[in-house]
C-alpha cells in the first residue's frame, strides 16, 4: 500500500489552525489558573466569615470542579493537538490510523487533531457502545 500524504500546502493549512488552536487552548488553562489562585487566596484569608458562607460552599465547589474538567478536556486536547503536530512533521497527519485513507478535510477543518476517518470513527463508537451494553 502507497503511503498516503497531503501536500505540503495542506500539510500548512492545517498546521496554522493547529498552531491557533493552541494558543488559545494555552491561554484558556492559564486563565483558569488565574481565577482559581485568585479564589484560593480570598478563602484561605478570612476565616470569621466561613460560615456565613458555608452555604455558598456547594455552589462554589461545583464551579471548581467544573473547571477542572474543562481543563483536563483542554489538557486532552492540547495533547491531542501536540500528537497532531507531530503527524504534521512526519507527513503522516490526514491519514486515517485505522484504514489508511484520507480523512475528510471537512473533518480536519472542524477537528484538525482527527485521527480517524469519519467512517472509522463511527465503527469504533459502535464498538464501544456494544461493549458498553
Ligand atoms: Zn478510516
Amino acid at each position: 500500500m502507497a503511503i498516503k500524504k497531503l501536500s505540503a500546502e495542506k500539510l500548512k493549512h492545517y498546521e496554522e489552525i493547529i498552531l491557533k488552536e493552541l494558543r488559545e487552548s494555552g491561554a484558556y488553562i492559564e486563565n483558569l489558573n488565574k481565577d482559581q489562585s485568585i479564589g484560593a487566596r480570598e478563602s484561605s484569608g478570612d476565616l470569621s466569615s466561613y460560615s456565613y458562607h458555608q452555604a455558598d460552599q456547594g455552589s462554589d465547589t461545583n464551579l471548581m470542579e467544573q473547571n477542572v474538567m474543562m481543563m483536563e478536556g483542554t489538557r486532552d486536547k492540547i495533547r491531542l493537538l501536540n500528537d497532531a503536530m507531530r503527524r504534521i512533521a512526519d507527513e503522516t497527519y490526514g491519514v486515517c490510523e485505522m484504514c489508511g485513507e484520507y480523512i475528510q478535510e471537512t473533518r480536519l477543518e472542524v477537528i484538525p487533531y482527527a485521527t480517524y476517518c469519519v467512517s472509522c470513527k463511527e465503527k469504533s463508537e459502535d464498538k464501544k457502545r456494544r461493549q458498553k451494553r
